[in-house]
């Protein structure tokens, strides 16, 4: 059975439903109206990564065009907040350096504060930022009595489960119209310009599209199987190519920060959350 798309309404296929998958879902869904546009994912079920917990700050203008309330999103994903990262022992032992979210100091004569402080290293550079003093003690990105900066500038980030944000951009999506098929994507047809036109899955049906978007992860079943997009292997330049993840139990005292700490053979990781500690 073959379903095609009708002339009036444009269909949009998303194929994969991980992060990137539901993040594409819950946005396309939020800026499209679904008189105009039909959405669909399709995904195998079940074999996301699902291990990624520490975000950049673009994550908050994800939330902000979602126009969603930051106290719901955390409490349904575990979240805490992210000002930086904290790297131990990486350039000797008992030294860090930190990476610290936003701009460090305050710009002199229009100019970042960085040239002025390459003249002049008494501190490190990560002593000037703001982000850097908050995550230190502890703070979160926002203040109860005024506009906090930070918050303001939106240059922070959160630790999350990763699985969790999943499910709560997949009940968004859903809510707003988008249909989800559980099933896998075989292969893809394109058209006689090159396009993909339909895809075939599993359970024996093709799904015809005007748009298909490819958030199939290592399987790459659109772009790199189907467009031949070239696979450009870094895998000779990276020191350290295998991860173990575990969970472990949440700390009391929950800091604002990651931390990163060297070892002999690697490196480790250590990720807040509400409830758990992300390890590796
Ligand atoms: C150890 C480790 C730690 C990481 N830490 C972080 C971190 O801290 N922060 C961060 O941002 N990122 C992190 N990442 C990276 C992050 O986890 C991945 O980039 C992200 O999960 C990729 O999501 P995705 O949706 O693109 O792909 P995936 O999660 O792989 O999802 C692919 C989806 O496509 C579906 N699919 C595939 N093929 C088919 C098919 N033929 N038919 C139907 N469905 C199909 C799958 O079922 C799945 O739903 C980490 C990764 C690893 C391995």
């Amino acid at each position: 059975m073959q379903k095609q798309s009708s002339t009036s309404k444009r269909h949009v296929v998303i194929v994969g439903g991980g992060s990137a998958g539901w993040m594409t879902a819950a946005l396309l869904s939020h800026q499209l109206s679904a008189q105009d546009c039909e959405i669909t994912l399709i995904a195998d079920n079940d074999s996301a990564i699902g291990v990624g917990e520490a975000t950049i700050p673009s994550i908050v203008r994800l939330l902000k065009t979602l126009r969603v309330d930051e106290a719901e999103f955390m409490q349904a994903c575990d979240a805490t907040w992210k000002l930086g990262i904290q790297f131990v022992d990486w350039l000797k032992p008992e030294h860090d350096y930190w990476h610290p979210f936003g701009v460090s100091g305050a710009r002199i004569d229009g100019r970042d504060l960085f040239p002025y402080w390459l003249m002049n290293q008494q501190r490190p550079y990560h002593a000037y930022s703001l982000h850097w003093a908050a995550a230190i003690a502890g703070k979160s990105p926002h203040s109860t009595t005024a506009r906090s900066p930070i918050g303001a500038t939106e240059s922070y980030a959160f630790h999350l489960n990763a699985n969790k944000l999943a499910t709560w951009l997949q009940q968004r999506a859903i809510n707003k119209g988008v249909q989800q098929i559980s099933s896998r994507v075989t292969n893809a047809t394109v058209n006689e310009t090159g396009d993909v036109a339909s895809v075939k899955l599993s359970n024996g049906n093709e799904i015809a599209a005007d748009f298909f978007i490819d958030c199939s992860g290592f399987e790459s079943l659109l772009l790199k199987q189907t467009m031949h997009d070239e696979w450009i292997d870094w895998s000779n330049n990276l020191l350290c190519d295998k991860a173990v993840a575990v969970k472990a139990p949440g700390k009391k005292v929950v800091p604002s920060h990651t931390r990163s700490l060297a070892l002999s053979g690697g490196w480790t990781w250590e990720i807040p959350l509400q409830t758990q500690r992300g390890l590796g």
